[in-house]
């Protein structure tokens, strides 16, 4: 079926209205109008090509809510006037170690990211949520509760889950000082998220105009990391931490403010490549890890986490005409804390 949905034509370029055709259901398949689709960085970095070559035309969006419309003979998971939701990908291979044991996102085989991808034939492109309607397995889909807006549950699709996974991976709860580094669309979440968990929070950021809301959004502290005696006073007080910022920055300041066996969990992702003085980890067996979204179940855990604790997006609704100011805003840190595309305005 022919929809509507808003392309880059070419890396770069801006995003325009366009159609596209979504595949007819297949046994497994469910049918999803969008209702809302996210808005990530990671959507800008691909559609201006930065990340290497990319697929063009491009409808990108990883962050998608709607309500189910049809499905296919053998579903069991869906019905047609459910809440589903698709995060970033929509397939994998199924077969290998990682797909069998629930963590597909770091399948071995081919993995079908949601747009500027490649399905299970590894020919035909994936086009995301900047459009109407989409056609994904069932396996692949996430069921929105009731109680949990669709607005807010867009962005829960990638921003969600990216800070669910690490904070639940290493065991953020009551006891754990947890500090979050950065307050944009990943951090306020894990700020959320690690409050709900019951951890004792700390977000951490170079801007002091972000205390008030961080504190507003469940932090217990805050602590400017531009302040150096602030900064020193800090050291070795922290159980956890979950890097979500993706520019430079000095990783043995923050890795300094990790107690003895704790980890800091990157999340953000800078282009440059980072350097870390060895003995800031010998220092205190410290540890540096990297997480990457998460599996289908554990996607759905961090979907039924929130619904119980009454745990959305804080999102700015936009109409579709104005994607590209808003990845111009994304790009300036201007937004509070996701923008959420209005599906019917496509
Ligand atoms: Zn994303
Ligand atoms: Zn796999």
């Amino acid at each position: 079926m022919k929809i509507s949905a808003y392309a880059a034509p070419s890396a770069g370029a801006p995003l325009e209205p366009t159609t596209i055709e979504r595949r007819d259901l297949r046994s497994h398949d469910i049918l999803i109008d969008i209702k809302f689709s996210g808005i990530c960085h990671t959507d800008i970095h691909q559609g201006r090509e930065e990340w290497g070559q990319a697929i063009f035309p491009m409808v990108p969006g990883h962050e998608i809510a709607g309500v189910v419309t049809d499905v296919g003979s053998a579903v069991t998971k869906f019905k047609v006037g459910d809440h589903a939701g698709v995060g970033c990908f929509v397939d994998s291979c199924r077969e290998c170690e990682h797909c069998k044991a629930g963590l597909e996102q770091y399948c071995q085989g081919h993995i079908s990211v949601t747009y500027n991808g490649r399905e299970a034939d590894k020919e035909t492109p994936t086009y995301g949520g900047y459009s109407t309607a989409i056609v994904v397995d069932e396996n692949y889909s996430l069921t929105i509760p009731a109680g949990l807006g669709l607005d807010v549950a867009a962005p829960l699709m990638c921003a969600g889950i990216t800070m669910y996974s690490p904070l639940h991976r290493w065991g953020a709860g009551p006891g754990v000082r947890v500090g979050i580094v950065g307050l944009g669309g990943l951090g306020h979440m894990g700020v959320k998220i690690a409050h709900a968990m019951g951890a004792d929070v700390t977000l951490i950021s170079h801007s002091p105009h972000k205390e008030a809301d961080a504190l507003r959004l469940g932090a217990d502290h805050f602590l400017l990391s531009s302040d150096k005696e602030a900064m020193k006073a800090a050291r070795s007080t922290f159980d956890l931490i979950i890097n979500t910022v993706s520019a430079k920055l000095d990783l043995d300041r923050y890795m300094s403010l990790l107690a003895l066996d704790a980890t800091m969990v990157m999340v953000g992702i800078p282009e440059e490549a980072l350097s870390l003085r060895t003995f800031t980890l010998i220092a205190a067996r410290r540890s540096l890890a990297g997480s990457n979204i998460g599996g289908i179940k554990e996607t759905q855990d961090m979907l039924d986490f929130c619904a119980e604790h009454g745990l959305g997006s804080d999102v700015e609704i936009i109409d579709a005409q104005e994607i590209n100011s808003a990845w111009e805003r994304v790009i300036n840190s201007d937004v509070k804390y996701r923008f959420v595309i209005d599906a019917s305005t496509i």
